[in-house]
């Protein structure tokens, strides 16, 4: 009994469970991206929302993949279409020319059968007419007048030459031309017909094709505006995820100041030269010494550069940080260890720890801090990326100038001096 009751509970909480879970599911499925995206785009813009709403971020930023790819793939069908279309115009172009030039034979072929007809009618006129003073030169002579009197009554040509067949006054030569002409008269006339009939044939074709064409037009002129909001949409997705993604890698808070890189050290060396015990010469840093190991702190909120070795420097990284509008890189030198390239970082994060690699008498870190002026960490951050040049232009001697990019003398930026402890 009591195994039944544990059973039926046991069944009752996983029941239970399945329910809440097909209802947390529903939850992200039924998230309505498309009637609230600027909510969703100001929610996600930020890393700190962005990170307490990650799974609706995640979704978010899928949607706008989405879109972007719908976008995408309606452009390139887009294109498609325009190019058959363009296609059809060429065809249909290419046959009404081709139909303009028959259109403009079959006019010449209707006004020679014109003529021809016209020629044709003449000939019976001046045949009927020699015919008629033949008859005249008949009745005066022998005084029967029935003759001339039959065939002048005649209504019509046609009628005329009727009558004429069977006159016996006339000749048998001259009603055979009467009947050839009369017989060629209604030939051109046929011909004449059936001219004008495919030349009528030929232009209400062409008219329906010109119609056509102007369809053709329009619809491509259609797909263009298409494809050109299409475009334009990409170009708005772009900008959307380029705002979540830059936020990812980049958005940290501005950290208000800096921090110094180590807790506690000796400042060995200042910027410019180093100290005479050194020999002297160009430094462009500051160093800071204490044993291997020593914890070595993000001085803001900001993305690690690069890392690498080499230069002198041994194992070196470079930070960039954003501060007060204004974004600085430091370069880092003779690291025992770092941390990854690409990573992002909060102000007093362990980055590196300190070491004697490369140029080196002694554990220490060397730190060098360029300024670079109402330049955002983004900018700073596809710059390197496209030049790998993390002097910025500056070369290892170029200060700079601080209206756009400038090395700073790190002791003075840290507040410290040769030879200080702290
Ligand atoms: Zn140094």
């Amino acid at each position: 009994m009591l195994k039944k009751k544990k059973a039926i509970l046991f069944y009752c909480a996983i029941l239970f469970f399945v329910v809440l879970m097909f209802i947390h599911l529903n939850t992200f499925a039924a998230i309505d991206y498309a009637s609230n995206e600027s909510y969703y785009q100001k929610l996600c813009n930020k890393r700190s929302s962005y990170n307490a709403n990650k799974s609706v971020c995640v979704g978010y930023e899928n949607y706008l993949k989405n879109k972007k790819s719908a976008s995408k793939k309606a452009q390139s069908d887009l294109k498609t279409q325009i190019e058959e279309t363009k296609g059809d115009i060429a065809d249909l172009t290419g046959l009404i020319q081709k139909q303009t030039k028959l259109i403009e034979d079959k006019k010449a072929d209707i006004a020679e059968t014109e003529s021809e007809i016209k020629q044709t009618e003449e000939d019976i006129k001046n045949l009927e007419d020699d015919i008629l003073q033949r008859l005249a030169l008949m009745q005066q002579m022998d005084s029967e007048n029935f003759v001339i009197d039959f065939l002048m009554s005649s209504q019509s040509i046609d009628d005329f030459l009727t009558k004429v067949d069977g006159v016996n006054a006339i000749n048998d030569a001259n009603k055979e031309v009467i009947n050839d002409l009369d017989y060629a008269k209604k030939q051109l006339k046929t011909k004449k017909t059936e001219l004008v009939k495919s030349k009528k044939d030929l232009e209400s074709a062409q008219a329906e094709q010109k119609t056509m064409l102007k369809e053709y037009y329009s619809k491509e002129s259609e797909l263009f505006q298409k494809l050109q909001a299409e475009q334009k949409n990409n170009a708005v997705y772009n900008k959307m995820l380029n705002n979540i993604n830059v936020n990812d890698i980049t958005g940290q808070a501005s950290s208000k100041g800096f921090i110094l890189p180590v807790k506690h050290a000796v400042v060995t060396a200042a910027a410019w030269y180093y100290p005479i015990d050194f020999g002297g010469g160009w430094h462009p840093g500051v160093d800071l010494a204490n044993n291997w190991g020593t914890p070595i702190y993000a001085s803001a909120n900001g993305v690690i550069l690069a890392t690498g070795s080499g230069y002198g420097y041994g194992n070196y990284m470079v930070a960039a940080y954003q501060v007060g509008g204004s974004t600085y890189t430091m370069l880092y030198g003779h690291l025992q260890k770092y941390a990854n390239y690409g990573s992002t970082i909060k102000q007093g994060q362990v980055i590196a720890y300190m070491g004697s690699t490369g140029n080196s008498t002694g554990p220490h870190v060397h730190v060098e801090v360029i300024k670079h002026t109402n330049q955002s960490l983004k900018t700073v951050i596809n710059q390197f990326k496209s030049t790998g040049d993390f002097y910025f232009g500056l070369g290892y001697t170029g200060i700079g100038s601080c209206s756009s990019v400038c090395r700073l003398k790190p002791h003075v930026f840290f507040g410290l001096s040769y030879g200080q402890s702290f």
